[in-house]
This record gives C-alpha cells, sequence and structure tokens, in this order.
C-alpha cells in the first residue's frame, strides 16, 4: 500500500503522524511510503532521516493526498485537508468529530474512510491511542506547575520537593486515572507531599499498593476536597466522567480559602475542566491569575513536547497502520474489533453511534 504522511498544518501543531522507525517498520513489510517535505523538521526529523528509513518526499500535501491509499496523521483535517481527500481514501488520525460538524461534513462529501485515533479501543476496554497523550500531559501537569509556583510567574514561591529543614509542597491530584496516576507519580518523585483523590476505591487500593503510602489516597467527595484545597499548594485537575463535561469540583467560593499563589492546572480543561474558573488558554498565555489563585489550562499540554508525544503517539498508532496497510481496511476492521471501534466516517456515512447522535445524523 502507497501510505502518506503530510505536514501538519494546525495552529502551532509540531507532531508529526509517522516518525523514520515507522516509515522502516512499514517498508520491511513491502509497503511504499510519501512523507511531505519538512513533515517532521520541528522535531528533529529532517527528509534525509525519512528517506534513509526507506520513504519518498513529497513537495506538497496535495501530492501525498493525490497519490496515497492511506493518509497517516495526527490533528483532525483542517477543510483545506478534507477538499483534498479523495473517495475510499482512509484516513487515519485523531478526530474528534462530535462538536465538529463542519468537519464531519467535509469526511462525508469526501466519500473517504476515515478511522479515529480515539475511539480505537483495546482488551481491556482503554483507548489505547488516547492513553500515551494523558501520560504525556500527566506527567507535564507538574512541570507546569511547578513553575507556576514559582514567584515570578505569579505562584507563591515553593519549591515542590523543599529542601532539607524545610517542608515540600503539598499536592493535591483529583482523579486516579492515567493522568492523575502520571502526575502523582511526578510529584512524589520530586519530593512533593502527594494526596491523589478518586471515586473509584479500586482505583485508590491500586495506588497505595503501588506506591507503598508514598502517595496518599483519600475518597473523592465535596466535604474532603474542601478541607484538603485549603491546605495545597498545587491542585492538579485530572477528572473524566467518559462522554460528559467535567463535573466542578473546586467552586470560586472554595478559592477564597486557598493559599494565596496556590496553583491549580487543569488538565481536563479539554472537558470543561473541573474547577468552576477554568478557562481554556495557550501555550503561549497559559496562565491567568483569579482571586489570588494561579490558573493553568492549556487544551492542547502534549504539543509543548511535541517530540516526546509524537514518539508516545506512533509507539501506539504504529502497530494499527501496519494491519491496516497489510490487509486493507476492510480486512483490517473484520479481523480486529478494536480498530472496527475507531470506524467513524465510511463512505458518506456517520459509523459511531455517539458522533452520529450528536451530530444528528442517521447511524
Ligand atoms: P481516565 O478515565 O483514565 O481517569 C479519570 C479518573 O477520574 C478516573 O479514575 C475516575 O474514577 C476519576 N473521577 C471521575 N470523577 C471523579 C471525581 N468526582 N473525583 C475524583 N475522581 C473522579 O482519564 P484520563 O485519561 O486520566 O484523562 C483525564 C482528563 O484529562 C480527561 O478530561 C482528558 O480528556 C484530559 N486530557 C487533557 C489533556 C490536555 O492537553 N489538557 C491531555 C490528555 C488528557
Amino acid at each position: 500500500m502507497l501510505v502518506g504522511v503530510p505536514k501538519e498544518i494546525k495552529n502551532h501543531e509540531y507532531r508529526v503522524g509517522m516518525t523514520p522507525a515507522g516509515v522502516y517498520e512499514l517498508v520491511r513489510h513491502g509497503h511504499q511510503i510519501l512523507v511531505e517535505t519538512k513533515a517532521g523538521l520541528a522535531i528533529g526529523y529532517d527528509d534525509e532521516d525519512y528517506i534513509k528509513a526507506g520513504a519518498m518526499i513529497a513537495k506538497s500535501a496535495e501530492e501525498v493526498f493525490a497519490k496515497a491509499e492511506m493518509i497517516v496523521k495526527v490533528k483532525e483535517p483542517q477543510a483545506v485537508e478534507c477538499k483534498m481527500l479523495r473517495p475510499g481514501q482512509i484516513l487515519f488520525t485523531y478526530l474528534h468529530l462530535a462538536p465538529d460538524p463542519e468537519q464531519a461534513k467535509g469526511l462525508l462529501d469526501s466519500d473517504c474512510v476515515a478511522i479515529a485515533y480515539e475511539t480505537v479501543t483495546d482488551i481491556n476496554g482503554g483507548l489505547p491511542l488516547l492513553a500515551p497523550m494523558s501520560e504525556v500531559a500527566g506527567r507535564l501537569s507538574i512541570q507546569a506547575g511547578a513553575h507556576a509556583l514559582e514567584r515570578h510567574k505569579g505562584g507563591c514561591g515553593v519549591l515542590l520537593g523543599g529542601v532539607p529543614g524545610v517542608k515540600p509542597a503539598n499536592v493535591i491530584v483529583i482523579g486516579g486515572g492515567v493522568v492523575g496516576i502520571n502526575a502523582a507519580r511526578m510529584a512524589a518523585g520530586l519530593g512533593a507531599d502527594v494526596t491523589l483523590f478518586d471515586r473509584n476505591l479500586n482505583v485508590l487500593k491500586k495506588i497505595d499498593n503501588d506506591f507503598g503510602g508514598r502517595i496518599k489516597t483519600i475518597y473523592s467527595n465535596h466535604m474532603n476536597l474542601e478541607k484538603a484545597i485549603r491546605s495545597a499548594h498545587l491542585v492538579v485537575g485530572a477528572v473524566l466522567i467518559p462522554g460528559a463535561a467535567a463535573p466542578k469540583l473546586v467552586s470560586r467560593a472554595m478559592l477564597k480559602e486557598m493559599k494565596k499563589g496556590a496553583v491549580l492546572v487543569d488538565v481536563a480543561i479539554d472537558q470543561g475542566g473541573c474547577f468552576e474558573t477554568s478557562m481554556p488558554t495557550t501555550h503561549e498565555n497559559p496562565t491567568y491569575v483569579v482571586d489570588d489563585v494561579v490558573h493553568y489550562c492549556v487544551a492542547n499540554m502534549p504539543g509543548a513536547v511535541a517530540k516526546t508525544s509524537t514518539l508516545a503517539l506512533t509507539n501506539a498508532t504504529l502497530p494499527f497502520v501496519v494491519e491496516l496497510a497489510d490487509k486493507g481496511w476492510k480486512q483490517a476492521i473484520k479481523d480486529n474489533p478494536h480498530l472496527m471501534n475507531g470506524l467513524n466516517v465510511c463512505h458518506g456515512n456517520i459509523t459511531y453511534y455517539a458522533v452520529a447522535r450528536d451530530l444528528g445524523y442517521t447511524y
């Protein structure tokens, strides 16, 4: 199969859908890879690296879309990309279609076969192509929080790990899923005093077992949270209720009870945020202050570490890319129900129930 990798064109998107290692693997499987010139340059992969791995280089996105049987990307196709998709062409990328009627129309009109990273499942009922970005965001949340705690950034001037003779910072992590566990692990590694809240007792048991008490666990209810928030220096919001907006767990009134210069990092901002005062921010302008509490609410945190994020994402996507290229989409989804769960658009129809329902299409 001829697999195409265009350069990402969304604002400040530096990730790329395939690394030279991915190209090498696909070439070993007998496929041809066409990579748009400079597709990986922003994260240190130049055209020469791709050529050495066995790729051909295309001069433009138009050339990639015109020739490839499957397009492998990172972000959802922008309007100009939707227009370049061809009937029957496979598109494998993040789509996040439910809130995006314009993109849905573009994909339907193109007559392509679009498989979304975010709805591919695994044997444990997890979302294996979303998890790597949650790992990145969880780990990054502590780096971001540590910077925001610095005095000149508006924070209270507390070092997460303290020093001998000076207490470490109090870090509260709300939600013990992929983001939360990675945040808690990083904060504990830096020597902070970490407490993790979740409503799922099995999650709390597992964390208690895995960390031998190094990360404290508390059942997440309003009374427990209100009490803990008062002494926190850094609070990471990492909750998710699948398919629903994030619950508001820290109200504006609670901010007044917090330490001046405390920091809230709302990783759940892409689901509306779990703090009442959260508003989406950007990497250029990541923080703002409400009632003396610093807020960091960047909605695409993994983009800040595009190289790590690309490697983490492509580690997870490559086996599926290989399966699609080896078998073609029809046989691949027939053989693999997890890949079948990724099918969102097929020849002018929305084929994923929740997306069709939210966009008002028949399913
Ligand atoms: P996950 O499903 O692995 O974990 C969510 C956890 O929240 C679960 O353990 C659940 O029991 C817990 N939870 C639900 N309600 C709770 C409550 N009231 N109190 C305490 N815990 C509660 O999800 P995840 O992969 O860790 O993702 C968390 C959030 O981070 C999601 O909204 C996700 O979209 C977001 N995210 C954002 C970025 C970004 O760049 N901002 C990147 C990746 C993920």
